[in-house]
């Protein structure tokens, strides 16, 4: 049977949103995904001075065990490049398992729900557009959590879908203006 869980998708490093589109990709082998938020933009928290980070979260239904989605989650981190040097530190790719149904599991290397779930805007903003009805394990609504971290700043961006389509976009604009130039050049 197969489970839904929230995905946090983050990047502060490089291409932050090709990024984040790579591990997208990555998690639509592991399962169904269901929903995926707009991309947001955050300052971050903790950590020393970095790049701001561009968040999302994507839920999908799975028939993979946690640990195995986070193994799996893992593993799409290094191949999108993340090199783990300092906690909080900078980084390509983090997925963090944010929710497995309402389970909970305290084990070494896996702890869910998050333990900075409930902390941070720049998840609970995106987990609640992408899962409205979302519950923690002890029944507590999501949507509930979002008014304690009112004052963390975090920018609402597009979804993935306008940034694809205006970068579509672009591209054919910059084709155009390559052959009006040099369909002008051939008239002169
Ligand atoms: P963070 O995402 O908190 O900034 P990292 O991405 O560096 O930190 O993760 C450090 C470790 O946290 C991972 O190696 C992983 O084993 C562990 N971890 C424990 N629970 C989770 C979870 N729910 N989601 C993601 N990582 C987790
Ligand atoms: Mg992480």
């Amino acid at each position: 049977m197969s489970v839904r869980a929230a995905i946090g998708l983050g990047s502060n490093l490089g291409d932050r949103a090709g990024h984040l589109d790579v591990g997208l990709a990555g998690l639509a082998k592991l399962g169904d995904v269901v929903s995926v938020s707009s991309l947001y933009e955050s300052v971050p928290v903790g950590g020393p001075e970095q790049p701001p980070y561009l968040n999302a979260v994507a839920v999908l239904d799975t028939d993979l065990s946690a640990r195995r989605l986070l193994d799996e989650c893992l593993a799409i981190e290094s191949a999108a490049g993340r090199v783990r040097e300092e906690r909080w530190g900078p980084r390509t790719l983090d997925l963090d398992l944010l929710l497995y149904g309402t389970v909970s599991v305290d084990e070494p290397g896996l702890t869910v729900p998050h333990p900075l779930l409930t902390q941070r805007r720049f998840v609970l903003a995106p987990l609640l557009e992408a899962w409205p009805d979302a519950v923690l394990p002890d029944g507590t609504a999501i949507a509930g959590l979002t008014e304690a971290v009112a004052d963390q700043s975090v920018l609402r961006l597009g979804d993935f879908e306008t940034r694809r389509l205006s970068m579509a976009m672009f591209l054919v604009a910059g084709v155009l203006a390559v052959v009006l130039w040099l369909v002008w050049g051939w008239l002169l």
